[in-house]
């Protein structure tokens, strides 16, 4: 269906630089800014949880707290905030359901995630580390934060396999997996996350 918004976008888009020079320059000008608008807006919709809504980009939010695209590919986010002159980067891997939020509700908008063990908040520019698993054990590579469409697609994964006759997207959360990296050689787990530093 979203492609079809797209080709309608793409040719009213063509029509306008097509011309029209009937028309004053403003009028000309606005009208191709709307059409411009318009297939902006057609390219970028998402297609995860398309059925929910106002609710959509909660759920889609929501599905984002799984690492796990598939069953042998996961996509961690990790720390890599400075530590000072001469102390490198954090480089904790933390499960998404494990990191420090701002606000109490996962899926809330403009949420922020700090880090367990140094405090820093999450940068996109801290990217990913994928893990491939293949007979139970871990491959790890560094990738950089994948681009919207990406996100959209983990989210329509997550829906596929999480989110049937899910009526909110706190109940979403609440399915996804508490998921560890396959490799506990060379993971060290936190045991209390940044908030809870200096509590008994
Ligand atoms: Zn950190």
């Amino acid at each position: 269906m979203h492609e079809q918004d797209q080709v309608k976008a793409g040719k009213a888009f063509l029509n306008w630089f097509d011309g029209t020079d009937s028309k004053t320059f403003e009028e000309m000008a606005n009208e191709g800014a709307k059409a411009e608008d318009a297939l902006y807006a057609a390219s970028n919709i998402q297609i995860a949880f398309a059925d929910k809504g106002d609710q959509q980009q909660a759920f889609i939010n929501a599905a984002d707290y799984s690492d796990e695209w598939a069953e042998c590919f996961r996509a961690w986010y990790i720390c890599q905030a400075k530590q000072g002159e001469g102390w490198g980067n954090c480089n904790t891997l933390i499960a998404s359901k494990r990191w420090d939020t701002l606000h109490d509700e996962p899926e809330a908008t403009w949420q922020r995630w700090h880090c367990g063990s140094c405090g820093a908040r999450y940068k996109t520019a801290f990217g990913l580390l994928i893990e491939v698993k293949k007979g139970g054990i871990g491959c790890y590579i560094l990738a950089e934060f994948p681009p919207n469409h990406m996100g959209d697609f983990k989210a329509a994964i997550i829906q596929q396999r999480y989110g049937s006759g899910c009526e909110s997207p706190g109940e979403l959360f609440a399915r996804l997996p508490d998921l560890r990296p396959a490799s506990t050689t060379f993971f060290e787990p936190l045991l209390r996350g940044w908030k809870d530093h200096g509590k008994k």
